[in-house]
């Protein structure tokens, strides 16, 4: 699906609607020593097996589009996620 670079969309620290620039959201490395992290290890990779609730036996093969959308009047960032599921996604520039 195309999607354009730059929407026009609610700031709130403006309290207007201006336009915004869109990028694609890559989330970061999972901190090794988190307690989340240290949390998931003990549940599913310690002790004699077993079977853990919640893991997951077929992985998804589509992801729901994030972006990280930049207010071009102060830059302030929040996310944009289009609720809905797809396998490819492109930023183009509206001409
Ligand atoms: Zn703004």
């Amino acid at each position: 699906m195309h999607i354009p670079k730059e929407q026009k969309m609610y700031c709130t620290k403006c309290g207007t609607h201006t336009s915004h620039k869109l990028k694609q959201f890559k989330p970061g490395k999972a901190r090794t020593m988190a307690w989340g992290t240290r949390q998931n290890l003990r549940k599913h990779k310690k002790g004699y097996g077993g079977k853990a609730e919640f893991t997951a036996t077929v992985k998804k093969q589509t992801k729901k589009p994030t972006f990280i959308a930049e207010c071009l009047v102060c830059g302030r960032k929040c996310y944009k996620v289009i609720p809905k599921r797809m396998k490819k996604t492109e930023l183009v520039s509206a001409t």
